[in-house]
């Protein structure tokens, strides 16, 4: 089989893509309205608040809980605003990340990015992190153990941070996220509530695909869906939602 990107149908992608998240389709702005920018960063997060979140972060170096603590190079803690109204959830870390111990900052990333300037955001604006904060070996999915020994350290900076909003990027963070079997395929496209534990007002949660997913499987109907998701995001915040959609 040749597995060879076809480098030039891979900058074709990239481009369409920069074109559909930011050409033609930014908010036409209303200059007397409160931007997105200003909207989505209304709240401050206490002193405590980040002050635990950097203990997590620290715990995540530290940790130990299954083998992927002696497999990688960097933890991957997450990063953003402690008080976002919007937190992005992956998978986990790749080779990227792993170096650089920051989440998204490879191809899926760059692509992330683009998605939240589309919105009319900025990516400090909004927090990232995985299900993982260790990286898989060759970028294997993620085992149920190692999902088990992780996720309290995500369900613990999502308590912190208590979105208004989470959109779980691809299956295995929608399918933890929600705990259930069923495939991204049908819980993308509408609100789900995510439990933050007993007792807790529920958080809204839209899970859509994988920016890598996109990446790899590229057309107009999988862009656009990623894209009208969001706008749902967007329109449950109260932002503004850009117009113009090419299609
Ligand atoms: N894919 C993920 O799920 N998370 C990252 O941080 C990067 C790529």
């Amino acid at each position: 089989m040749n597995n060879k990107p076809n480098i030039s149908k891979v900058i074709r992608q990239h481009a369409e893509m920069a074109d559909f998240f930011t050409g033609g389709l930014m908010p036409k702005t209303n200059t007397h309205a409160p931007q997105p920018e200003q909207q989505a960063t209304s709240r401050i997060a206490s002193p405590e608040t980040i002050k635990e979140l950097e203990d997590i972060a620290e715990q995540t170096r530290q940790c130990r809980k299954c083998d992927l603590g002696s497999l990688r190079t960097n933890a991957v803690p997450g990063e953003g605003n402690p008080a976002a109204l919007i937190m992005f959830i992956g998978e986990g870390p790749g080779a990227d990340e792993d170096a650089q111990a920051r989440p998204f900052v490879g191809r899926a990333g760059q692509f992330l990015n683009k998605i939240i300037a589309a919105c009319g955001l900025k990516r400090e604006q909004v927090w990232i992190g995985n299900i993982l904060k260790c990286r898989p070996p060759d970028n294997r999915d993620p085992r149920p153990e190692e999902i088990i020994a992780c996720l309290p350290y995500l369900q613990r900076q999502i308590e912190l941070i208590n979105p208004e909003v989470i959109v779980a990027l691809g299956a295995h963070a929608a399918k933890t996220l929600l705990d259930t079997p069923k495939p991204i395929g049908q819980l993308r496209g509408f609100f789900h509530e995510y439990q933050p534990g007993l007792g807790k007002k529920p958080i809204k949660l839209m899970a859509t695909f994988h920016p890598a997913y996109l990446l790899r499987n590229y057309s107009d109907e999988n862009r656009r869906k990623v894209w009208e998701d969001m706008k749902k995001v967007l329109a449950e915040l109260g932002l503004p939602v850009p117009q113009g959609s090419k299609k």
